[in-house]
């Protein structure tokens, strides 16, 4: 195992906004600065993007061609101008870190747009393609037998399980506050693992349903496990109502280390002014 962190990232991924949006290029310029100085050893990579061959493992041609023509979704996930090359940067920088997890390396992708909401045939929720899944995808066409993906973001993971479900070699495991956005993620099935929690509940029950969700990773025995790093159950986020604290994302990524076994982690929500620290105390928990 080779010593730091390696973050996945390209700078034109901050070269798209809506004026008032909270999924905002701040969060990866301000949280890229942040990382830099904190941690001048660890390496930087701009990862190559998603070729459509990947792609079309988790989505139909047609959505390829509606993001392509610049097609407006919802109102939350507007068609900014390249919306098309920045997902499927995103999703590039996704499938490096897997791969780079097979390697032996731990590695983050700082990247936007997220993708966890992102369907087979549907941008939503800031969104536009699946990149957990598509990495998901990417491993088992190279040969792997057994994919976890864990999504702490505090939202569920709807598209990543629309795309996932079904497909018995992976098995997707996600904890999230409901009710809210997108509203799903209340049954489990299968390879779909869901963990809701009731806003505003005690800490130690929040925390509680992470350990459980993550015991619920291993039991599978992955040969590989995909984090859809969200920071939006933070107890400082303006979107969400739970109540995750810094030295909790610590935790999060010593479990990943302790468990030894191969690990990515891409970003997906966070929308505090202190998303740096949150990512921060994860990669460091995690790291070697
Ligand atoms: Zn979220």
């Amino acid at each position: 195992m080779l010593g730091g962190v390696i973050i996945f990232h390209d700078e034109r991924c901050a070269g798209y906004a809506t004026p008032g949006h909270p999924e905002r290029p701040a969060r990866v310029t301000r949280s890229a600065r942040h990382l830099r100085e904190a941690h001048p050893g660890w390496e930087w990579r701009v990862p190559p993007a998603a070729t459509r061959e990947m792609l079309l493992r988790a989505h139909s041609e047609a959505h390829l061609a509606r993001i392509g023509a610049g097609k407006n979704f919802d109102a939350d996930t507007p068609a900014h101008d390249g919306i098309f090359d920045h997902a499927t940067r995103s999703a590039g920088a996704a499938v490096e870190c897997a791969r780079a997890a097979l390697r032996g390396e731990r590695a983050f992708a700082l990247m936007r747009p997220p993708g966890h909401h992102a369907t087979r045939d549907q941008a939503m929720g800031f969104c536009y393609l699946g990149s957990i899944a598509i990495a998901a995808l990417d491993a088992l066409a190279g040969g792997l037998k057994r994919v976890a993906i864990w999504d702490f973001d505090g939202h569920h993971g709807n598209g990543t399980e629309a795309i996932c479900e079904h497909d018995l070699r992976i098995r997707f495991v996600s904890t999230h506050q409901h009710p809210a956005y997108p509203g799903t993620g209340k049954i489990s099935r299968k390879n779909v693992f869901n963990f809701p929690i009731p806003p505003d509940s005690p800490h130690v029950h929040q925390i509680g349903t992470l350990r459980a969700s993550w015991d619920c990773v291993l039991a599978f025995e992955p040969q590989l496990i995909l984090v859809s790093a969200g920071f939006d159950a933070y107890v400082g986020d303006p979107l969400l109502s739970l109540d995750f604290e810094i030295a909790d994302y610590r935790a999060f990524g010593q479990w990943l280390a302790h468990s030894k076994i191969p690990a990515a982690a891409i970003l997906e929500g966070g929308y505090s002014d202190d998303l740096p620290k949150l990512i921060d105390a994860f990669l460091t928990g995690w790291e070697p």
